[in-house]
């Protein structure tokens, strides 16, 4: 009998540990499944253009089954519920599958601390259904702002929770649709308001000051107001309430972007996994301590960078990564070899400003502006064709420089 290998998520963790079995392994040593809940893969990376509407989320996505390997993977799209770790067994809305060797890449979802009326008043940069409905509604706040004899001004207030990497990057493309917008119904760009509340005293907290300070000059240009230094304490059918230092103040909003953090799948929690904010910690090989046949990798994982002593930032890049070293640990486990430690090559971050601007850290080297920007659309290509080779970046690919 074959060992069966169950790979749960089919995003950038889950894509490349199938691409790369497929290549490590033979026809006859291993069967392989894939469990996605869609039958598309999307760039989670990509989100906040899909959110903004700068990007179509059709441009953001592709059919899972041009990427994997007919003949070899097993694709079942189905949505996991809970995984049985003792039957190794993995159950699903609309069935189960039993394996011998388990990867979990699930991903993550908002992390919203407990903060009253978060999960249901803010919308959140995730993926596909979250992204359609936030570039909707965000629409229909300017569509409608016209139409009603007493105008409301909140509606065209936009506050965005957290000036992470994900929040500054969805202000950026906000910057640039706003006076698309504005221009589309017949509304002044004054009476827009974006507004950004981070509660750390610094958006972007530990990043290059100097890379800061250009992303702050850049947004604030663009019309975005920053309230640092101030937590979001509740949010409401109206809008927002946040505090800095003992002053309490309600901002009234039609739009409410919860970008400050996320944490592991809830599957993981319901499964009974140890973990820290739904994040698994794991062995050096990618190993869940006691379990010689589970993997966990990507924003399900956990992993502790020796040199701060403080976990790796879930990211794109290190999933990736572990997806590759999670290939090989599956091979040598299947011929009865021995496991290797997985090594993070940080390769820098970069977050973009809008379409044509962006900052960033690479090889410890700072970079702003155009070259910036291309270079992050040359990470979004590099990652497309890492799972999709060159027909990919083709099809997917980003282009369009300056
Ligand atoms: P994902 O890529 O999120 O994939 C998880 C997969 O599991 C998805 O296909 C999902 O549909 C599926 N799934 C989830 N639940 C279930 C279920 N119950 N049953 C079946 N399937 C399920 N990182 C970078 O390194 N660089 C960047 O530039 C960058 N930009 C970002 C921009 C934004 C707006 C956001 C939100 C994040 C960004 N990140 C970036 C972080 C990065 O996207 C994540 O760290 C990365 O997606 C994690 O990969 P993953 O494989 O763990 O999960
Ligand atoms: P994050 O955890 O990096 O940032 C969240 C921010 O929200 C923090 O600055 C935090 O201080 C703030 N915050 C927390 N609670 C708050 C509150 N109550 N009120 C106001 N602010 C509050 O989260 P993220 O930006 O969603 O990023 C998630 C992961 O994805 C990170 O690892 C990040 O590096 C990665 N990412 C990378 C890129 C890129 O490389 N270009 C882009 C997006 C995301």
């Amino acid at each position: 009998m074959k060992p069966k290998v169950v790979i749960l998520g089919a995003g950038y963790g889950g894509l490349m540990t199938v691409t790369r079995l497929v290549k490590k392994t033979g026809i006859h040593e291993v069967d392989i499944t894939l469990v996605n809940q869609h039958h598309y893969h999307y760039e989670t990376t990509w989100m906040h253009e899909a959110s903004a509407g700068t990007l179509h989320h059709d441009r953001c996505r592709y059919q899972i089954k041009d990427v994997i390997h007919p003949q070899r993977v097993h694709f079942v799209k189905d949505t996991v519920k809970l995984i049985e770790q003792k039957e190794k067994k993995v159950i699903m809305e609309n069935g189960e599958l039993t394996y011998d060797y388990l990867v979990v890449a699930l991903g993550a979802v908002p992390e919203t601390f407990g903060i009253p009326g978060l999960k249901e008043h803010a919308f959140s940069i995730t993926n596909i259904n979250s992204a359609r409905q936030l570039r909707e509604h965000i629409e229909y706040q300017f569509a409608t702002y016209n139409t009603e004899a007493e105008k409301r001004p909140e509606r065209l207030t936009i506050v965005v929770g957290g000036a992470g990497f994900t929040g500054i990057e969805f202000l950026g493309e906000l910057g640039n649709r706003v006076p698309e917008l504005c221009k589309e119904y017949d509304i002044d760009r004054q009476k827009v308001r974006l507004i950004c509340v981070e509660a750390a005293p610094s958006i972007l907290p530990g990043f290059d000051q100097e890379l800061v300070d250009y992303a702050v000059h850049d947004l604030e240009a663009k019309g975005v107001e920053f309230k640092i230094g101030t937590a979001i304490k509740e949010c409401t059918k109206k809008g927002i309430v946040c505090g800095k230092n003992d002053t309490i103040e309600e901002i009234k909003a039609g739009t409410v972007v919860w970008a400050a953090g996320v944490r592991g799948n809830p599957v993981i929690e319901q499964s009974g996994f140890e973990n820290m904010r739904g994040r698994v910690k794991v062995k050096p090989d990618l190993r869940v301590e006691g379990y010689q046949n589970v993997f966990v990798i990507g924003d399900c994982s956990l992993m502790i960078n020796e040199k701060t002593e403080r976990p790796y930032p879930p990211t794109a890049q290190i999933s990736m990564q572990q997806g590759e070293t999670c290939a090989k640990n599956l091979a040598a486990l299947i011929r009865g070899k021995e496991t290797e430690s997985f090594s993070f090559e940080n390769k820098g971050s970069v977050a973009s400003l809008g379409e044509y601007n962006a900052i960033g850290l690479t090889y410890g080297k700072k970079v702003t502006g155009t070259i910036a920007s291309i270079m992050k659309k040359m990470i979004d290509n590099r990652s497309l064709f890492l799972i999709g080779g060159p027909r990919l970046v083709l099809k997917k690919g980003k282009f369009k420089f300056f």
